[in-house]
């Protein structure tokens, strides 16, 4: 009689780890911010509908196999920790993205300041999470994992974001505004995980104008040649056409 009670107890027990398991949701974390501009981004992410439809576009279409944090106001990242099942976002990586497109005048270009950074914040945020669900999921990844999770990044927002072309088109724009940090490329800079900054954006650009050459070819042809140009139409397709298809099992 004891071994059959220890019998439903295991199955039980396994029956909730399961059940909680299918529930696996990203949730999400605010700190504290310490400083006067600091706190504007915790408030502003708090009620940023934006930031939030990541959350839900997660929680709604894909399985993950554990819960994931999004902790924001952290001192490190933008990362991925895969022991804390945490994707980490410092409140001052938001500070400083901001101030580079203000450096940049970045409005001149009809975006405001405030939604370029916001638009980098959730390619970076698709990124991470592309990071936590091959890990968690244990999908596939040939080639370098930070470019599929870039791919990852500008192929979701492409096909489910109302305005996901632009959000890609943002976030490349700072890869491009970081490429001008160094001067001169030093050996070390390529052994990195990462392709150069320069080359992010270049892939972003490349996977947006593949993916609607009419909307994007006229602001795009100077930067890539007619050949250049029609690959990219091919790259974006096997992007989109791999994740969807890698992804297909761990859609709700
Ligand atoms: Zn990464």
């Amino acid at each position: 009689m004891k071994s059959m009670k220890k019998a439903w107890l295991v199955i039980g027990s396994l029956l909730l780890f399961i059940s909680s398991n299918l529930q696996a949701e990203v949730k999400v974390e605010f700190a504290e911010a310490s400083t006067p501009e600091t706190k504007v981004w915790k408030e502003k992410l708090e009620t940023s509908s934006e930031v939030q439809a990541v959350v839900d576009f997660i929680n709604e279409r894909l399985q993950l196999s554990r819960e994931l944090l999004f902790s924001y106001g952290v001192e490190d990242g933008p990362l991925f920790d895969g022991e804390k099942d945490t994707v980490f976002i410092p409140y001052s990586f938001l500070v400083e993205v901001e101030e580079r497109f203000s450096d940049a005048q970045y409005e001149e270009s009809g975006v405001s300041v405030e939604q370029a950074t916001v638009d980098a914040l959730v390619h970076t945020l698709f990124h991470e999470f592309a990071h936590a669900i091959i890990y968690f999921n244990e999908i596939p990844v040939t080639g370098r994992e930070e470019d599929a999770a870039d791919s990852f990044a500008t192929v979701l927002l492409t096909e489910y974001f109302d305005r996901g072309e632009d959000i890609s088109i943002s976030a490349a724009d700072l890869f491009h505004l970081e490429s001008g940090d160094y001067e001169t490329i030093e050996d070390y800079d390529f052994t990195g995980e990462h392709s150069l900054d320069a080359q992010r954006y270049y892939m972003i650009m490349c996977h947006v104008y593949g993916s609607d050459p009419e909307s994007y070819g006229v602001n795009l042809e100077e930067m890539f040649e007619e050949e250049r140009g029609y690959k990219c139409i091919d790259e974006y397709e096997l992007a989109r056409r791999s994740w969807l298809a890698l992804l297909k099992p761990h859609m709700k």
